[in-house]
């Protein structure tokens, strides 16, 4: 292993390789990634559903959604790949609020007033856009199972800036950039401590009995980062769950027209998105009765769907789709968000231990913030800004920050 590192960055997943990357771009810095999983992606990442949306409840999460989205958005030109795997789809971000037809204007004029684009679509125009789409205002039965006579009449707000991007494929453009601007990734090792003195941090040891001076640690390690935490002699007031979130993957049948956008149907209270150019559709809850499994242990928790979750969940797509038939192959998957129960925003900067830095706790919202948490931490760590910055203060993510009010405690948050 190498003598001397500047900053050693705890996981390979987009949050510890964009920040590798934000570091790389900027600095001589000499930075160590270690990755204690044999690939990239193998946490959090691996499972994301990698939406890129800009409706927050923050204006400060608007605009860092909208500097990460920009990121993938220029992928080519960011990661300097000339041909890189993860390829931006913007499909659009639709939001179905269901019974509530003032919400879609109300959020327009929001999100207008801070850059996203967006249009209000009245139910014949979210048909001549989206066929297959159903427009129904009410929320279908989903634990009998018994049918209402659907009834259109709503708003609907569709974010035409958003999409969806290949998450495994992303990391792994990450990590051939990474390694292209001299940054060091290896995998297969585990970092077991993080080595301090009275002045703060001096470097990590890692499992195979190594020991690695720097003078800056970043705890970039998903849902284990309490492991991490939980060594360190300081306050660190925040409770970071390991929870276990459900996703399914549906064949599209022939019967389901393309486009489809991302759509989230608050009123199913499901989300979906097309995947592999629209031959399977990913679906996922936006509930938070669906965020409450706390995983004891990352490395084992139950992977696949829970028969419960399924259907359910199912009854809500065929609600949204009506010509969906009930055949077809559906399989599933499960992975962790690492939710901060506090205020379910994550955790990004400087800790009262010096030279010891967090980008913790980023529940279903890390994937698209990444590069700009990369950006955040990079500005921290160098004091230089650059190109696809954000603009973001420092501050709002800060470990010491009050825990932000919020209306809607979920992933919608
Ligand atoms: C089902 C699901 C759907 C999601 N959907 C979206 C979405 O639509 N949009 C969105 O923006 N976000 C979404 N997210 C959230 C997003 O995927 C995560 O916030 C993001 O991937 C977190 O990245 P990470 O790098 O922090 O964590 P991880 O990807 O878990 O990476 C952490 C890495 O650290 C390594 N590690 C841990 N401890 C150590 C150690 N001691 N030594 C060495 N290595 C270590 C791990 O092996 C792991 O590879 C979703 C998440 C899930 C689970």
């Amino acid at each position: 292993m190498r003598k001397t590192t500047d900053v050693v960055v705890v996981g390979a997943g987009i949050i510890g390789l964009s920040i590798a990357y934000q570091l790389a771009r900027r600095s001589r810095l000499k930075i160590l990634v270690l990755e204690k999983g044999k690939t990239p992606a193998e946490g959090s990442t691996g499972a994301s559903s990698s939406i890129l949306r800009r409706r927050y409840s923050f204006d400060e999460m608007v605009q860092l959604a909208g500097d990460g989205i920009s990121c993938y958005r220029d992928w080519p030109e960011f990661t300097g790949l000339a041909r890189p795997r993860a390829e931006y789809q913007g499909v659009g971000v639709l939001w179905m609020p269901g019974e509530d037809t003032a919400w879609a204007d109300n959020e327009q004029l929001r999100l207008s007033s801070l850059g996203v684009a967006t249009a209000v679509l009245d139910d014949a125009e979210l048909t001549d856009r989206f066929p297959s789409l159903g427009t129904c205002l009410f929320a279908p039965d989903t634990v009998t199972g018994v049918t209402h006579a659907c009834r259109g009449g709503g708003r609907h707000l569709l974010e035409l800036d958003g999409g969806y991007i290949d998450p495994v494929a992303a990391v792994e453009d990450l990590l051939e950039a990474c390694r292209r601007e001299s940054v060091e990734v290896r995998f297969g090792v585990r970092v077991t401590t993080v080595l301090t003195n009275n002045q703060g941090v001096t470097g990590i040891s890692t499992d195979d009995g190594d020991e690695v001076p720097a003078g800056w640690v970043v705890n970039a390690a998903g849902p284990w980062c309490n492991r991490l935490l939980a060594q360190m002699d300081m306050e660190f007031p925040w409770t970071l769950d390991p929870t276990r979130i459900q996703v399914l993957y549906v064949d599209r049948p022939v019967e389901v027209q393309l486009p489809i956008p991302v759509c989230v149907d608050f009123c199913s209270g499901i989300y979906f998105r097309p995947q592999n150019l629209g031959a399977q559709i990913v679906l996922g809850s936006t509930l938070l009765e669906d965020e409450q499994e706390v995983v004891a242990d990352p490395d084992s928790f139950e992977r696949n769907a829970d028969t419960d979750f399924e259907r359910a969940r199912l009854h809500a797509l065929h609600h949204r789709f009506p010509t969906w038939p009930y055949r077809g192959k559906v399989s599933s998957y499960c992975g962790l968000y690492t939710v901060n129960r506090e205020d379910f925003h994550p955790l990004v900067g400087a800790t009262t231990m010096p030279g010891f830095v967090v980008a913790n706790g980023f529940s279903g919202h890390g994937f698209k913030l990444a590069p700009a948490v990369g950006s955040l931490i990079a500005q921290l760590i160098t004091d230089i800004s650059i190109g696809y910055d954000t603009r973001v203060p420092a501050g709002f993510l800060g470990v010491d920050r009050k825990p932000l009010a919020l209306a809607s405690k979920s992933v919608l948050a």
